[in-house]
């Protein structure tokens, strides 16, 4: 055990992760022993229903070098990796996957990284293995629609998984937005930034806890929190239409005075008055989504509550 505050510290976000966390710590403490670095190993868990945290404590038991932070419900992917980074105590903060899709071995070329002097490592997928097509094709294009719509440059097809100084981790820690897009928001603070190359694997047990909904959810997130396009969007398409109707308009006239009867008859006024309102709505429904999430900032609630946090001093909280 070393005094004081390790060099690294992973923080690995669980949510029914039963299946892995002996997996997980088996090839984070091979991986740094063999460097014969210090490390730590914050485990968040998310509000598990399976033995997740049962598993988390024995794993401690063996290795106080194992921390445990314990949600009092689950609170989301993105929230336990900001509770992992605020427990955190390491010069250098690893954010990792638990299923071990993201390999441990890569932390090595990260930390090589960082000794160069980049603040900020993170991971690019070159290739995904074991994943759906759907999944494969709505993720890349999901990168490529927040490159092109944010103000920041996201680098594209990269994840959680990264190295963090401890100056980004702080700068991080004072950013408390509630519905928190991470790998935006390192990106937003700044800092000397590079990226390793690495084969995404496939999940080690258990099956993916990011459902289609979550997907959506979380792509939302991603947009709402870095760019104002999707609220733009309704000026765009109130200008078009406004066009559109002038020039309708000028068109009915000549063909009136020339005496056609063309564009008599209710389908044309029908089809139009729906095509609007379901446009109005859509709008309407996009402000809302901004709406909402003013409402969560004004509210100021916590970002979590801890129920336990084993292994971070001052009388255990
Ligand atoms: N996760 C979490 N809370 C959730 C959903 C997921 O902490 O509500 C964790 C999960 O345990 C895993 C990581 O987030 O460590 C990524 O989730 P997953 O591997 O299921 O996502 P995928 O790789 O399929 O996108
Ligand atoms: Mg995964």
């Amino acid at each position: 055990m070393t005094a004081g505050h390790p060099t690294i510290s992973v923080v690995a976000p669980c949510f029914n992760e039963e299946g892995v966390l002996h997996e997980l710590y088996r090839r984070i403490s091979a991986v740094l022993n063999g460097a014969g670095e210090s490390w730590e190993l914050v485990l968040v868990n998310d509000g598990s229903r399976d033995r997740t945290p049962e598993i988390m404590r024995e794993l401690r038991a063996s290795d106080p070098r194992v921390k445990v932070v314990d949600f009092a419900r689950n609170f989301g992917h993105q929230i336990a990796v900001t509770a992992g980074m605020d427990y955190a105590q390491g010069d250098s903060v690893v954010l990792i996957d638990a299923d071990l899709q993201d390999p441990p071995e890569l932390i090595l070329e990260m930390l090589a990284k960082w000794r160069e002097g980049y603040e900020v490592v993170y991971a690019i997928r070159a290739e995904r293995k074991g994943e759906t097509w759907f999944k494969e094709f709505t993720a890349k294009a999901f990168y490529r629609i927040i490159y092109k719509i944010t103000d920041i440059d996201i680098p594209m097809d990269t994840g959680d998984f990264r190295l963090m100084d401890r100056k980004v981790v702080e700068a991080l820690k004072t950013m408390r937005e509630k519905h928190r897009f991470m790998r935006g928001m390192s990106v937003w603070v700044g800092f000397r930034q590079t990226g390793v190359k690495y084969v995404r694997a496939e999940r080690y047990a258990g099956e993916t806890k990011y459902p289609l909904k979550k997907m959506l959810k979380f792509a939302m997130d991603g947009i709402t929190s870095f760019s104002y396009f999707p609220l733009q969007v309704a000026t765009y398409i109130g200008f078009a239409s406004a066009l559109i109707a002038v020039l309708g308009i000028i068109v009915t006239i000549i063909l009136r005075l020339s005496g056609s009867h063309a564009f008599f008859g209710q389908a044309t006024t029908l089809v139009s008055v729906l095509f609007l309102g379901g446009v109005q709505l859509i709008c309407l429904g996009i402000l809302g989504e901004y709406l909402g999430r003013i409402y969560d900032e004004v509210k100021g609630r916590p970002l979590y509550i801890v129920r336990e946090a084993l292994g971070f001093g001052e009388g255990e909280r």
